[in-house]
């Protein structure tokens, strides 16, 4: 755990007792602060008390002797409207923070050049995360990995100057980060997303840009518009990530043909090796990942050696078998059409296990790409919808439950005789007609398929 020791002595609101609400009051309290602490929802109060955390009505507290309000990263700062601890911090003049925050003038009071790895974007951060850390982790660097991702960040290690803290941030946690610094801030891709709470696309956009500008190095996918003009003003230790097109200043990476290259064009890190990072997307991610590699000092063997062990996260396009000739592929994570794309794209002869509750306009956004689908196994609530889109482009055949999909798909793949078929549960949908969460859904398919039987047993 990381004492918030630069709030010792101070009284400071919190509202939201999430799981890292009550890591943030137990880092301020171990730092010496005096808390009170509230959610809205009484089930989250109650978890509170009952691992010993006093809870206080912020609506009956004096709002004049706050240091700080700290928000949960899931509580609205702006949109759709402020929430009500908001309005009374701003009445009092009370500054409005998020646990990144207390973590940042940990670092700079602690240890001020600690190595800290900063990575955000709309697709890809947990994976460059995980990545990340994996890669500083195997070369045997002591690594701290949290945020967005896993562990709340307060509930890791301190800052140290030899230990690197890989952050995942989601624009909600910068937003409340006003003095964000790191050693590497990466920052993928920006496309439309989240707009309920942040209004436009150009205040999303500005919140993103707060972590590549305070960062000592930033790393910049620069193959989306909005990307490409914060990589523009932000000119000096900066490295642009081109996936595609070309590099065209010192400096920049191009990801190409399964490989990183360097501003030299000398081939930094082979990535189409890696089953973990299959598709262009994940060139994106294992570029960021090794700019920041390389900066922290990894040499390219000890990149090269990382790359190949990296287990990849679950529920991601996650390899889970081979029977005979044929992959089984874990994409559960996908709910919308755009992450989908990105499997569809990355393979051929694909027997799609697709459906679920379905994103406003389905998948008919994927029909470019339905000359890649053998056959398509239908799933949940949306089945008669995606029958109907389906319908004279892909052989379709409606199986209800993901049980019935999966041993329907196995077996007509088995029995196509084609040399590379895919097996590919990516839904484009939702999970909750049918599951708690894609982590649920995820996890059904992959007992599902390491229970079917092997090639020699059939
Ligand atoms: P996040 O943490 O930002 O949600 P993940 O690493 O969990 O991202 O990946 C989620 C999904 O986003 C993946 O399954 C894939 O469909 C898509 N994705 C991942 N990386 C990228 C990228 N660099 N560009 C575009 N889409 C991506």
């Amino acid at each position: 755990m990381t004492p918030a020791t630069t709030f010792a002595g101070q009284k400071i609101a919190l509202f939201g007792l999430g799981g890292s609400g009550l890591a943030t009051v137990r880092s301020l309290l171990a730092g010496g602060a005096d808390v009170l602490a509230w959610d809205d929802n009484a089930g989250s109060r109650d978890r509170a008390r009952e691992q010993g955390i006093t809870v206080t009505d912020l609506n009956e507290a004096d709002w004049s002797g706050f240091a700080a309000l700290v928000l949960a990263p899931g509580v609205p700062l702006t949109h759709p409207e402020p929430h009500w601890t908001v309005g009374l911090a701003r009445a009092a003049g009370t500054p409005i923070i998020g646990d990144i925050e207390i973590f940042c003038r940990e670092r700079a009071s602690l240890a001020p050049g600690a190595p800290f790895v900063a990575i955000t974007g709309t697709n890809g951060k947990s994976t460059t995360t995980a990545l990340t850390a994996h890669l500083l982790r195997h070369a045997g660097r002591d690594v701290q990995m949290g945020g967005n991702i896993g562990t709340a960040i307060l509930s890791l290690e301190p800052p140290a100057a030899n230990r690197v803290h890989v952050v995942e941030l989601s624009s909600f946690q910068i937003d409340l980060t006003p003095s964000l610094k790191s050693g590497v801030g990466i920052l993928l891709n920006l496309t439309p997303d989240h707009l309920d709470r942040h209004g436009t696309m150009e205040n999303y956009a500005a919140i993103k840009e707060r972590l590549v500008a305070g960062a000592d190095l930033a790393v910049i996918g620069v193959d989306d518009a909005y990307c490409a003009a914060i990589a523009g003003r932000r000119t000096e230790n900066r490295i642009r990530l081109h996936v595609e097109g070309h590099g065209d200043a010192a400096g920049d990476y191009v990801c190409a043909d399964g490989t990183v290259r360097g501003p030299d064009g000398a081939v930094i890190a082979e990535i189409s090796g890696v089953p973990s990072l299959l598709g262009d997307h994940n060139l994106q991610n294992a570029a960021a990942a090794v700019a920041a590699a390389i900066r922290l000092g990894l040499s390219r063997e000890e990149i090269a050696a990382g790359l190949k062990s990296f287990p990849g996260l679950a529920h991601r396009m996650e390899p889970l078998r081979r029977i005979g000739p044929t992959l089984f592929v874990n994409d559960s994570k996908a709910t919308n059409a755009d992450s989908t794309e990105k499997a569809l794209l990355a393979f051929r002869d694909i027997h799609w296990i697709v459906g679920g509750k379905a994103k406003e306009g389905g998948i008919e956004p994927l029909a470019p790409l339905f000359d890649r689908v053998t056959h398509a196994y239908l799933i949940g609530a949306s089945s008669d919808a995606f029958a109907a889109t389906l319908e004279g482009r892909v052989a379709v055949t409606r199986c209800g439950t993901l049980e019935v999909a999966t041993e329907t798909a196995a077996r007509a793949a088995r029995t196509s005789g084609t040399e590379a078929p895919v097996v590919l549960l990516s839904p484009a949908c939702a999970s909750y007609d049918q599951f708690p969460n894609f982590e649920v859904r995820g996890d059904r398919f992959r007992d599902l398929v390491s229970a079917l039987p092997d090639e020699n047993a059939v």
